[in-house]
């Protein structure tokens, strides 16, 4: 179980995350519908951003980490990596299992990041 300590900083880096995801998405909204270009270095950077660690693509069911404050990857494929690793992806911290937090109504949010990732 999470202590209140780090339930309060994965609150605020939820808060965080869900700013760099409103911004991206509206960012990614707009390349849809108008010519707005990205260059491929803002394109890889996105990528990056939202790219799940485990299977490197999109993230579906994002699951949060407290231990880097990051969206660490899909929900089914950090339940995957979990079972045979107990420690985070991204900063290699123990105890991954109580670190991880699934993202509930972030999936949307992140459908048009998809796109960045044909
Ligand atoms: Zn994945
Ligand atoms: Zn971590």
């Amino acid at each position: 179980m999470a202590d209140i300590e780090e339930v309060v900083e994965a609150a605020q880096g939820l808060k965080e995350v869900s700013k760099m995801i409103k911004d991206l998405s509206g960012f990614a909204h707009s390349t849809v519908t108008t010519t707005l270009s990205l260059s491929e270095a803002e394109v890889a950077s996105l990528r990056v951003a939202f790219a799940c660690l485990v299977c490197k693509g999109p993230v579906d069911k994002p699951m949060f980490s407290t231990c880097c404050r990051t969206l660490i990857g899909c929900k089914a494929c950090v339940v995957e990596w979990n079972s045979s690793h107990s420690y985070c992806p991204k900063c290699r911290a123990v105890d991954l299992e109580n670190s991880v937090h699934e993202v509930a109504g972030l999936s949307e949010a992140l459908a048009p990041m998809e796109k960045l990732f044909i």
